[in-house]
């Protein structure tokens, strides 16, 4: 149901006027996530702490329209905008770190602090926080649990489910809930905690995060290993894992990527290589200097061209090319559908294969690069949408590529989640006693069905 004036009003008093824009232009501003297509709010508020999330919560439910969280709208599967219209909730202006306790490697904040925010905050006290999405500038703590995010150090850290210790929230029937711990340990009761991240707001609205951190490495190095063919490149993945070596990263880029990676950022990426893979290894200075000459070795002897270790300024404008991937890639075409499927990682050799083959047999334009370490490749056809032909083969080719990841034993999603773009394709991966399953959840934390509707389940299931 949209936003009616009563409802307005009523939204009005929880919030404060200035919390809440029914104007257009600013209105626009939310219509989008990093998906692309356009879904235009009744309204948006801009909830400042958790009575006034609860207290729109509540209303919600009372005149039943849809309310919608929102971080920063970096999402790449349309999860923070209004399909259904209504209410779009951001959380970006609870900004708070509220407490870094370096003692119990514990720390307590917001959901709309920016990651990389907080990452510098804990660094500074000798602390290290992981999870760090490509988007850590900008996207926020919120949106990376809601999302489970996932980024380049999740091989040797983990992802953000792995440093979520508890959470507040409210719950799509207006409750507001506790749940975990702020103890290294904790079993009592089912773990909420691990349901609420990665339910892509659409069982509660997290108001309050507590993370669990690790000391800081004192060195980190980067090794660069240029091959000249992609197939090449993702085969060593798993020869550097049969050397006994975990790196904390381990990207590849083929060599599209490479190709505007380099022309956005100038790092000196190799761009006649046909892959390259950009591992990262931390300790302290003598264990990550010797962990940097071996995998550089291990890379040489499974076919690098070229295997370098680096470190400083050198290494940092390396990983900045990486993070540029994906912005850059719409100098290849106007729009860009986005996958982050996931396969084993002895399987990424014959995933890339398949996309090579498919590109070759529709001539649509489609680059892969991503967290190698995890088996998780970005897989980008970019065209544009209103060419008809090339839409559908983009359409046919994605449902190939889904196929033939769920046959090598992989999953649709490792980091982006389902939002709107993946529904249509997780019955693909999650069949109906588990889609019932997760339902009656649904049904449970948010009976009348107002927090992000239209989103995860397949349409019509
Ligand atoms: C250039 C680029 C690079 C990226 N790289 C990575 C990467 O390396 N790894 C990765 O995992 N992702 C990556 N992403 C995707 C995206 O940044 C992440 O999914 C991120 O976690 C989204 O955070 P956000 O604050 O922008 O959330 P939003 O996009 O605003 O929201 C995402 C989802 O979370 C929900 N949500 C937001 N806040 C809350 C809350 N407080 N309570 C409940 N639900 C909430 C929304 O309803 C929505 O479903 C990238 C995106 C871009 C644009």
């Amino acid at each position: 149901m949209p936003l009616d004036k009563s409802a307005l009003s009523r939204l009005a008093d929880v919030l404060g006027k200035d919390n809440l824009w029914t104007d257009e232009p600013r209105r626009q501003c939310y219509a989008y996530d990093a998906a692309g297509g356009r879904h235009l709010p009744d309204a948006v508020a801009l909830a400042i702490d958790e009575d006034q999330v609860a207290g729109v919560i509540r209303l919600a439910n009372e005149k039943d329209f849809p309310v919608v969280p929102r971080g920063a709208g970096t999402g790449m599967t349309g999860g923070a905008v209004a399909v259904s219209g209504g209410l779009v909730l951001c959380l970006s202006r609870m900004d708070r770190i509220l407490n870094i306790d370096a003692a119990n490697l514990v720390a307590d904040a917001e959901p709309g602090v920016v990651t990389g925010h907080f990452h510098r905050e804990v660094e500074k006290l000798g602390l290290f926080y992981p999870p760090d999405p490509s988007s850590s500038g900008y996207s926020t703590l919120g949106g990376n649990v809601a999302e489970c995010a996932g980024g380049p150090r999740a091989v040797k850290y983990g992802v953000t489910r792995d440093w979520v210790l508890g959470l507040r929230a409210v719950t799509g029937a207006g409750e507001v809930i506790r749940t975990g711990v702020r103890t290294a340990k904790g079993v009592v009761g089912y773990d909420l905690t691990r349901l609420l991240v990665g339910s892509e707001g659409t069982l509660a609205v997290v108001t309050g995060i507590t993370l669990r951190l690790t000391p800081l490495p004192s060195a980190v190095r980067t090794v660069t290993a240029v091959f000249d063919r992609m197939a090449t490149a993702t085969a060593a993945v798993a020869r550097v894992f049969a050397a006994g070596i975990v790196p904390r990263a381990m990207e590849f880029m083929d060599q599209a990527s490479l190709k505007c990676a380099e022309e956005a950022i100038h790092a000196g990426l190799p761009v006649d290589a046909g892959g390259v893979l950009l591992l990262e290894v931390d300790g302290t200075a003598t264990e990550a200097d010797r962990e940097a000459q071996r995998l550089a070795e291990v890379c040489r002897e499974a076919g690098a061209r070229q295997a370098t270790a680096s470190g400083g300024p050198e290494a940092k404008k390396l990983w900045e090319a990486r993070k540029a991937i994906s912005p850059a890639l719409f100098r290849y075409g106007p729009h860009k559908i986005n996958e982050d499927i996931v396969v084993p990682v002895t399987s990424i050799p014959e995933m890339v294969e398949t996309v090579e083959r498919l590109a070759e047999e529709t001539g649509l334009t489609m680059v892969c690069f991503g967290h190698a370490g995890d088996g998780n490749i970005h897989f980008n056809i970019m065209l544009d949408k209103n060419d008809p032909k090339a839409f559908a083969q983009a359409g046919e080719a994605i449902r190939k590529v889904f196929e033939k990841v769920l046959s090598l034993g992989g999953t649709l999603s490792g980091e982006h989640g389902v939002g709107i773009t993946k529904s249509p394709f997780v019955s693909m991966e999650i069949s109906g006693p588990e889609i019932r399953l997760m339902r009656a959840v649904k049904d449970v934390f948010d009976p009348r069905g107002i927090l992000n509707p239209g989103k995860i389940f397949p349409p019509g299931s």
